[in-house]
């Protein structure tokens, strides 16, 4: 069997992996249009390892993020790849926000996540002494680890299982019949009897090649981050989260500690003008375009301008980015916060405007599309490959 796939992200790399364990006979091949694999999303995250707590029961999110934290946890440690049992608070503020805590302590429980637990006041400071908040949750198994680290050493796998990782070549024409699907690149010209598109931000338009619907369609979102300066980086000793706004998919600015030491504080959410356009200057008319001619996001935008707004003031103003930051940890000061690299998330939206909350993949005759992979994604690769092997290729 020819086994193709589309993305060197750390979903398209845990696929090719998976396949070459269970298909030993098959040759997998991975395509990436960078020179590099992981440049795009996998390359520029948070690094956390989710426990499971935010996601609804029975959600692809919730069954393949426990899934994966197990495989990873599993892998990283025959590797020797770092994970840090750092742990997560996730505050609230005010008595507003404890049913919604309360919520989530619901659903942590329902998706199994282990060692959970409701800590009062004075608890959360014995565990984050410069925290503000007047209940917390604490997860003692969110952890941090390399995304990147982990992608390069699944590309290892593949190559050492016969598999070949096509770099440089950007797939412009899918050909699908039932039986096998023919894919032109940039590069070289493939044809496959099985193929799996993770093309991340570029999933919509990737799928499409293959005759799939353009909706859900990708809307980029820019994630900015601040580093704290190093003489305080002590004021945060693991992960500190808000309570998330059910309304909204991601999860509020928060400080999230490295593996290689520091703490980064984001990312927030703002509608980026280019798909793969990290500063901020970077515009891309195609996607700007494409952005502002859904109807879907325009009408996210009606339904959400107030969020978008503060959003923006905090990605332009980091006096502001400090205020928002300052409300978890009161002595923060807006020199303490260094800018530090930014990331864009492929956040799948619904003709309807609403934003796809769960993971989403389309199947269509020999090609399975990855539609909608974000956050916990990293954390689930390995289990998103392993429904994808099993189920998509018929295992
Ligand atoms: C700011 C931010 C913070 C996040 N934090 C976390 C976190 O803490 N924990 C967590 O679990 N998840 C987190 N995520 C989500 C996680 O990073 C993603 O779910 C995951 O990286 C998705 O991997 P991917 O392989 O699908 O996409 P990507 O890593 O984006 O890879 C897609 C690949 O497809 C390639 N490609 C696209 N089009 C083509 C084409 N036409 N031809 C060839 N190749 C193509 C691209 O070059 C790219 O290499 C975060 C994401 C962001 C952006």
């Amino acid at each position: 069997m020819r086994i193709g796939v589309v993305g060197a992200g750390i979903v398209g790399l845990a696929v090719a992996r998976r396949a070459c364990e269970r298909f030993p006979d098959a040759t997998v091949t991975v395509l990436d249009k960078e020179p590099e694999i992981a440049l795009h999303q996998t390359g520029r995250n948070s690094g956390v390892l989710h426990a499971g707590i935010y996601y609804a029961p029975g959600s692809l999110k919730a069954r393949l993020c426990r899934r994966g934290v197990e495989l990873l946890r599993a892998y990283c440690a025959q590797r020797e790849i770092p994970i840090v049992d750092c742990g997560k608070l996730v505050v609230a503020l005010d008595d507003r926000e404890l049913g919604r805590l309360r919520e989530l302590e619901r659903r942590a429980t329902a998706n199994g996540v282990p060692g959970v637990r409701w800590l009062e006041a004075a608890e959360l400071r014995e565990i984050e002494p410069n925290a503000a908040g007047i209940a917390a949750l604490h997860s003692p198994t969110s952890a941090i680890t390399d995304y990147r680290a982990i992608a390069r050493a699944f590309a290892g796998d593949v190559r050492a299982a016969g598999g070949s990782i096509v770099l440089g070549a950007r797939v412009t024409a899918i050909h699908r019949d039932t039986l096998a699907a023919r894919v032109e690149s940039t590069g070289p010209a493939f044809e496959f009897d099985r193929l799996i598109l993770c093309a991340g931000l570029q999933s919509d338009r990737v799928a499409r090649l293959a005759g799939d619907t353009l909706e859900p369609r990708i809307v980029p979102f820019r994630g900015e981050y601040y580093r704290l300066s190093s003489e305080r980086e002590s004021l945060v000793r693991g992960l500190l989260y808000p309570v998330p706004d059910p309304a909204y998919p991601f999860l509020g600015v928060h400080f999230t500690t490295r593996v290689g030491g520091g703490v980064d504080v984001g990312p927030n959410a703002v509608i980026a003008l280019a798909r793969e356009g990290y500063r901020r200057r970077d515009v891309r008319l195609r996607d700007v375009a494409e952005t502002l001619g859904s109807r879907g996001v325009r009408t996210l935008a009606r339904r959400h301008w107030r969020m978008a707004l503060h959003e923006l003031r905090g990605s332009l103003l980091r006096r502001a980015f400090a205020a928002e930051a300052r409300r978890y940890v009161p002595a923060i000061a807006d020199d303490d916060l260094l800018a530090a690299p930014a990331g864009v998330r492929a956040q799948a939206l619904d003709p309807d405007g609403s934003l796809v909350d769960d993971f989403r993949i389309h199947r269509l005759g020999p090609v399975t599309a990855v539609r909608n992979a974000p956050s916990p994604g990293a954390t689930s690769s390995m289990a998103i490959a392993e429904q994808i092997v099993e189920q998509a290729l018929g295992v």
